[in-house]
């Protein structure tokens, strides 16, 4: 690790190169845990009502079982499945049946090979920039899965809360007490928004998986990184949102997934947020 930090010349092309093959894995993350956490739940609650078992075989596996085409279930060979390249060669084009490859492949790849760089640019080749990938692995997962499925699975969100914490304990990024009171203030003040809402207008405007995502990303950004955080997302929200509401024409109770704002601002306030308090209180006029 000390040897990339001196040699950043092999340092960033070798972050670059690992950036293409975790996204390349997080597409399959993305894809196939909620398909995956859907049949359990089918399982489950065949079993709660007491159903017969009915044949039901698994979805393909995360790590195990090979890419192939979703049209033609043709077996990518390693040339058609190198990071951003193979999906530009073939012109987003299965070069078996044909069948267009969706874009979200290569768009993941190369945003998460952006943020790996970032990563490593930030906090460096040691501990520290290992936390920081990690961290964004996670939340481009949760956004990824959230847009297609809206979804925010426990089987993501929490240890991502609970790898926050370990950190803290090492105060890689903020220590102890800030991670423990960036959760409780990410989980209250959204579950809070989410009870007066409700209140008020019977409605449920978001689900408990968005209160685990800020608690767990409080746990990396601290309790000052979670006020920026949720400005930053509402900002966002509200933009894309508007954007998303005006082109597509639907009405305004369309349901619009909040975690991949939560992910995009808790990335942002994770490298930033003394920056950004400082310009807020520059702006302000007042000094720290
Ligand atoms: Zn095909």
């Amino acid at each position: 690790m000390a040897f990339l930090d001196q040699n950043p010349g092999l340092g960033y092309p070798a972050a670059a190169a690992l950036g293409l093959a975790l996204g390349s894995f997080l597409n399959v993350v993305i894809l196939r845990l909620p398909r995956r956490l859907e049949w359990q739940w089918r399982r489950d609650s065949r079993e709660v009502l007491g159903e017969p078992e009915i044949y039901d075989p698994p979805p393909p596996g995360i790590v195990v079982e090979p890419s192939h085409c979703p049209h033609c279930k043709h077996k990518l060979s390693w040339y058609e499945n190198i990071p951003v390249f193979s999906w530009l060669v073939l012109r987003g084009k299965c070069r078996h049946c044909h069948a267009p490859i969706s874009a979200q492949y290569p768009l993941v790849e190369f945003a998460t090979m952006l943020l790996v760089l970032a990563c490593v640019w930030q906090f460096g080749f040691g501990w520290r920039g290992f936390g920081a990938v990690l961290f964004t692995c996670f939340l481009v997962s949760l956004a990824g899965i959230d847009l297609r499925t809206r979804l925010l699975p426990d089987q993501l969100t929490l240890p991502l809360l609970w790898l926050g914490l370990i950190a803290s304990v090492e105060n890689l990024f903020v220590g102890q007490k800030a991670a423990l009171l960036g959760v409780m203030a990410g989980y209250f003040s959204l579950w809070s928004v989410y009870w007066v809402f409700k209140q008020l207008t019977g409605k449920e405007g978001m689900g408990y998986g968005d209160f685990k995502l800020l608690a767990a990303i409080g746990a990396w950004v601290g309790l000052k990184g979670i006020l920026p955080t949720i400005l930053i997302s509402s900002v966002v929200g509200a933009v894309v949102g508007s954007i998303w509401l005006y082109t597509k024409g639907r009405d305004r109770s369309t349901q619009i997934p909040f975690g991949p704002y939560l992910a995009i601002a808790g990335w942002i306030a994770f490298f930033w947020s003394d920056a950004l308090i400082d310009g807020y209180l520059h702006l302000a006029g007042l000094q720290r």
